[in-house]
């Protein structure tokens, strides 16, 4: 049975960038209309991390901006009490100043800011704190996965390390697959701990591990995903 917790989990709060509108590239769409992930499966997921005592690192983004999410600092104060977990804030910068870097130090998270603007990291660098700070660009092959063509093979272990739970309320395979057409589970329905030990997760995880790619994201995907070393696709 598979049952060891991933070492890294991911949370994506909503479906909401504040800089959606300006990145094409960016599977999150401005005009969708807003969903919230729910905040009791998040803190269910969180209270049961802790009562198997599991030290992971938790984030609270996938397409999404966790800082312009109202919850966020109470879910870090949660996280604190009930669960222990180190937490890494990956972030666009624009909600992000001294006064914010110092609030997430005091709450134990690390900050690595993603710059989309020379100003916006010129500006970012200049704060004291902050865990990494890059002037970034999309990667124009993430939207792009399902219109590659089916021929990818090999070793894949994201959904082995790593765990995510979409906007929806749905665990995800992996973020590669940005449209959510592989869902592992349903948070919704059934628990975390449930989810991790099903049928179809251990059967996904076995596959690509071992190279088999059954899914049609994976068939498309060239990357390799997490843990691989020499991964010539890495970006
Ligand atoms: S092969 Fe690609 S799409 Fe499939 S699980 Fe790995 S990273 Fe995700």
């Amino acid at each position: 049975m598979r049952d060891s917790i991933p070492i890294s989990f991911a949370f994506e709060l909503s479906n909401r960038c504040n800089l959606s509108q300006c990145h094409d590239l960016c599977p999150t769409v401005a005009t969708d209309p807003p969903i919230f992930l729910n905040t009791d499966i998040i803190k269910d997921t969180m209270k049961y991390f802790g009562s198997v005592k599991h030290k992971c690192t938790i984030y609270f983004n996938v397409y999404n901006e966790p800082t312009i999410d109202p919850r966020l600092f109470m879910l870090l104060e949660y996280n604190m009490k009930h669960c222990g977990c180190a937490v890494s804030i990956f972030t666009n910068g624009w909600g992000v100043n001294q006064y914010m870097v110092d609030e997430f130090i005091k709450l134990n998270t690390r900050l690595s800011v993603s710059c989309y603007t020379d100003d916006e990291y010129n500006r970012i660098k200049q704060l004291d704190g902050v865990g990494s700070c890059n002037r970034s660009t999309l990667n124009v092959k993430v939207k792009q996965l399902y219109d590659a063509p089916a021929t990818r093979t090999g070793v894949c272990l994201f959904p082995s390390v790593y765990g995510i739970i979409n906007h929806k309320g749905q665990y995800g395979l992996c973020c590669r697959d940005w449209k959510w057409n592989h869902p592992l589970g349903d948070l919704n329905v059934n628990t975390v701990k449930e989810i991790l030990v099903s049928e179809e997760r251990t059967r996904i995880c076995d596959e690509l591990e071992a190279g088999v790619r059954s899914l049609d994201a994976c068939k498309r995907c060239p990357f390799h995903g997490w843990g691989v070393k020499n991964d010539p696709y890495k970006g």
